[in-house]
């Protein structure tokens, strides 16, 4: 048996079931269950307002094109932003003719405040912090710092579905403008592919439901028509806008999963626990920590070896297929102008290692991939 890095395990009969109500009354698209998947969101997060999206990426391209629209940013203005994470984040950016400036990441892979501040110029409009692997990091200073400074903040929160602090979900904290989820297939809420956008302000919201739908306006033929049904078609278009809204399938997926996000992410912390012990006794381990780790959705676990490559290797030869999440990000060609700038990211990017962690391992499965982890290091 191979075990993948991740790996989603759905209620299958739950969600076939929810699937099977969409296809029976024919309701497969925008409304029905995606209302009902962002009700639930609500309540269950605590956010004031949440938009169903086809993913996350295009979550966080709408977070920046509506801060920027509408507080009238200009092309070539900044965003600091991480090195280390998804290549979605720093996209989302430039998707917008803005600029990503990186800055460092801490002990948690999370921003550094202090490198961050160090960042802040003139032209910096914004912050988006990732909750890498759901740490929250340091993130209220991040607020500190952008209240400090007058600066927008955008949380990645693609890997901190379930995450709390001290009960309360980060993204709803005070001095966050938005937050981006995301339910790809092999996150820690996974449906197959599908995101959320929770909007600290209504208004905001509310333009980006025109946006997701190609800037339809869907108040104008209720309000024009007089008549319903037969003036459907007499909408007004306000935006150039996308086709960026969820369907009812996906959502239908989600509603399942939502219930049981709690208890997977208890697994998940049990098996992190797990791995935790047998590392701790490994001085040539290094194993990435996170605040509030009784409540941290622990999307993803990760160590930090020396020849991390020829651990890749090594447990490849075993059926263990570990993976490396994320190469720093001015690696590559495109954002290559801040190379060298954050060298914590720049070290830790050749020596972290992400091991299995889902919802098909046992403790048993993980006390074998930590034991294979082990053998390797020391041999070295
Ligand atoms: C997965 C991921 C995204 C993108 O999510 P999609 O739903 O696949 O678009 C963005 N940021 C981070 C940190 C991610 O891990």
């Amino acid at each position: 048996m191979t075990i993948q890095v991740l790996k989603p395990k759905y209620h299958v009969e739950e969600c076939l079931e929810q699937i099977r109500e969409c296809l029976e009354i024919g309701w497969t698209g925008l409304g029905f269950k995606t209302v009902e998947f962002e009700d639930k969101w609500k309540e269950y997060t605590g956010h004031e307002q949440a938009h169903f999206l086809n993913s996350a990426t295009v979550g966080l391209h709408l977070a920046v094109e509506i801060l920027k629209k509408e507080n009238g940013w200009e092309n070539g203005d900044e965003v600091i932003t991480t090195p280390i994470t998804f290549v979605s984040t720093n996209h989302a950016i430039l998707y917008e003719k803005l600029v990503p400036r990186f800055a460092d990441v801490d002990e948690y892979l999370c921003l550094e405040p202090e490198d961050v501040k160090r960042k802040i110029n003139e032209k910096t409009r914004a912050i988006i912090f990732v909750g890498y692997g759901g740490r929250v990091g340091k993130l209220d200073e991040i607020i500190k710092i952008c209240k400090d400074h007058n600066l927008k903040l955008i949380l990645d929160a693609a890997h901190m579905s379930g995450t709390r602090v001290n009960g309360i979900m980060p993204g709803t904290w005070d001095g966050v403008d938005v937050t981006v989820y995301s339910f790809q297939a092999v996150k820690n809420l996974p449906t197959a592919d599908s995101g959320m956008i929770c909007f600290k302000d209504k208004h905001y919201d509310e333009v980006c439901r025109k946006l997701t739908w190609l800037g339809i306006n869907k108040d104008t033929y209720a309000r024009n028509s007089g008549t319903k049904g037969s003036y459907k078609w007499k909408y007004d278009v306000e935006y150039l806008g996308y086709k960026d809204h969820g369907n009812s399938i996906m959502a239908a997926i989600g509603l399942v999963e939502l219930q049981y996000l709690d208890e997977t992410n208890a697994y998940r912390r049990e098996l992190a626990k797990c791995y935790d012990g047998i590392f701790a006794k490994e001085p040539k381990i290094q194993v990435i920590g996170a605040p509030y780790a009784d409540e941290c959705s622990y999307h993803i676990y990760e160590i930090a070896v020396d020849n991390r490559d020829g651990l890749l290797e090594f447990l490849q030869k075993h059926d263990i297929y570990a993976g490396v999440h994320y190469r720093d990000n001015t690696e590559y060609e495109m954002y290559a102008y801040d190379h060298g700038k954050c060298p914590n990211a720049h070290v830790m990017s050749n020596k972290i290692l992400t091991v299995p962690l889902h919802m098909h391992l046992t403790k048993d499965d993980v006390e074998m991939i930590a034991n294979k982890v082990v053998e390797f290091v020391n041999a070295c």
